[in-house]
C-alpha cells in the first residue's frame, strides 16, 4: 500500500540539517501595483469570472487563509524570509502571482511587466543568496514579451519565464505566439508554464462544484496547455526550448502512454485538422523539453513514478508558496527513500542548472 501522509500543520517540526539547499522553484509574489491594477478590473461588473473567484477572493475575504496569503504575496523582505528560515528553504525562485500580466488590457501588460520585473531584480539584489526570479512577460504584444525576456535575462540577470497559462482564453499553441519560443530559446530561458484560472469556455462544470482551482482545475487547463504546445508541433520547430511545469508536471507523466497511443491513431486517421503529425511522440517532447516540480505535491510516490519516467535530472522542489505554505511538507520530502545524490538533484543542483542560479 502506498502512503498518503499529510502534513502536520498544527505542531510541524523544524526543518533538519541537511547536506543539500533546498531550492524552491514556484514560489509567488504580488507587487501593490499589480493589485491596484486588480482591483481596477474587478470593479468592473463584467469582470471574467474566473478571475473574479481567484485575486477577488484573495483580495477580499477576511478569511485567515486569504489574509496570510495577501500578506505574504506582497512581501519580498522579512516577512518571506522567515517563512524560508521556518521552513528550511535556502532560495527562491520567484514570480508574479497568477494571473499576472494576462489579465490585464495588452498596453498595461506590456508595461506593467517591465515594472515588476524591474522591482523584483532589486529585491534579488537585495537577497542575492535567497532569492531569483522569472521574466514577466505580456504574451498579448509577443514582440513585446521577446524584447522584454532579452532585457530580462541580459540587464536583470533572470534566467526563466513566467507563464500563467492561457491569455484572454488564448493559448501559445498559436503561431502568433512563437515569437515568445524564438526569444525563449535564443536567450536559453526556460518558460515556467504555470495554471491560471479557467478561460470563460472551461469554467462552469468545475465552478460549479467548487474544483476549478488549485484543487483540480488548473492542473487540467494547464496540462491541456502544455499538450497544445507539444501537438502543434512547438518543438520540432525550437528543438532547444526548455519548458518547466509544476504539480507534477500537471499530471502529464501519468497520461503518457495514452497519449502516445491515441495521438499516433488520431494522427493516423486524419481524424482532425488539428492533429498533424509531428517527429516524435508526445511523451518524447515531454522527456527532452521538460522539467517538473513537485509544488503541492508532497508525495514520495508521485514524486518517483515522475523521476523514473522523466529521469532523476528533471524532477525539482517547489514549495507553492504561499498558496501551500507548509512547512512539515519539507520533513516529508528529506525522509524520502532516496539516494542522497538524487535527493540532492531534487532539491537543489535540478534547479540550479534550469534556473541557471550559479
Ligand atoms: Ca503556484
Amino acid at each position: 500500500m502506498m502512503k498518503l501522509k499529510m502534513p502536520d500543520t498544527t505542531n510541524p517540526q523544524p526543518p533538519a540539517k541537511v547536506p543539500y539547499k533546498r531550492i524552491a522553484t514556484e514560489e509567488a509574489w504580488a507587487p501593490q501595483e499589480m493589485l491596484d491594477i486588480y482591483q481596477k478590473i474587478l470593479n468592473h461588473a463584467d469582470a471574467d469570472a474566473g478571475f473574479r473567484g481567484l485575486m477577488g477572493f484573495y483580495m477580499s475575504s477576511q478569511s485567515e487563509r486569504a489574509r496570510h496569503i495577501m500578506r505574504c504575496l506582497t512581501d519580498l523582505d522579512q516577512v518571506r524570509l522567515q517563512h524560508m528560515d521556518e521552513s528550511g528553504v535556502d532560495m527562491a525562485v520567484i514570480a508574479v502571482t497568477s494571473p499576472g500580466t494576462q489579465i490585464m488590457d495588452r498596453a498595461t501588460a506590456v508595461s506593467f511587466a517591465q515594472s515588476a520585473n524591474d522591482q523584483l531584480a532589486e529585491a534579488v539584489r537585495r537577497h542575492p543568496t535567497r532569492f531569483a526570479g522569472m521574466i514577466a512577460i505580456a504574451p498579448h504584444d509577443p514582440v513585446a514579451a521577446a524584447k522584454e525576456i532579452e532585457r530580462g535575462v541580459t540587464k536583470l540577470g533572470m534566467n526563466s519565464i513566467i507563464i500563467n497559462s492561457h491569455t484572454h482564453g488564448e493559448y501559445l499553441s498559436d503561431s502568433k505566439f512563437w515569437d515568445i519560443f524564438a526569444a525563449a530559446e535564443a536567450n536559453d530561458a526556460a518558460i515556467y508554464l504555470h495554471p491560471n484560472a479557467l478561460p470563460p469556455s472551461m469554467l462552469k462544470p468545475f465552478q460549479e462544484c467548487g474544483l476549478d482551482g488549485a484543487i483540480y482545475g488548473f492542473g487540467i487547463e494547464t496540462g491541456m496547455h502544455a499538450l497544445r504546445i507539444i501537438t502543434a508541433g512547438v518543438f520540432d520547430r525550437f528543438p532547444k526550448l526548455r519548458m518547466v511545469l509544476g504539480h507534477m508536471g500537471e499530471a502529464l507523466p501519468f497520461w503518457a502512454y495514452r497519449l502516445d497511443y491515441m495521438h499516433a491513431a488520431t494522427v493516423k486517421s486524419q481524424r482532425y485538422m488539428s492533429v498533424k503529425p509531428i517527429k516524435q511522440r508526445p511523451s518524447d517532447y515531454l522527456r527532452q523539453n521538460f522539467w517538473i516540480t513537485n509544488s503541492g505535491v508532497a508525495w514520495e510516490h508521485a514524486i518517483k513514478f515522475s523521476q523514473q519516467f522523466l529521469g532523476v535530472d528533471r524532477v525539482m522542489y517547489a514549495m507553492d508558496y504561499p498558496y501551500q505554505y507548509a512547512p512539515d511538507e519539507i520533513n516529508i520530502l528529506d525522509a524520502m527513500d532516496m539516494t542522497l545524490a538524487d535527493k540532492t538533484k531534487f532539491f537543489q543542483t535540478n534547479a540550479e542548472t534550469v534556473f541557471k542560479l550559479r
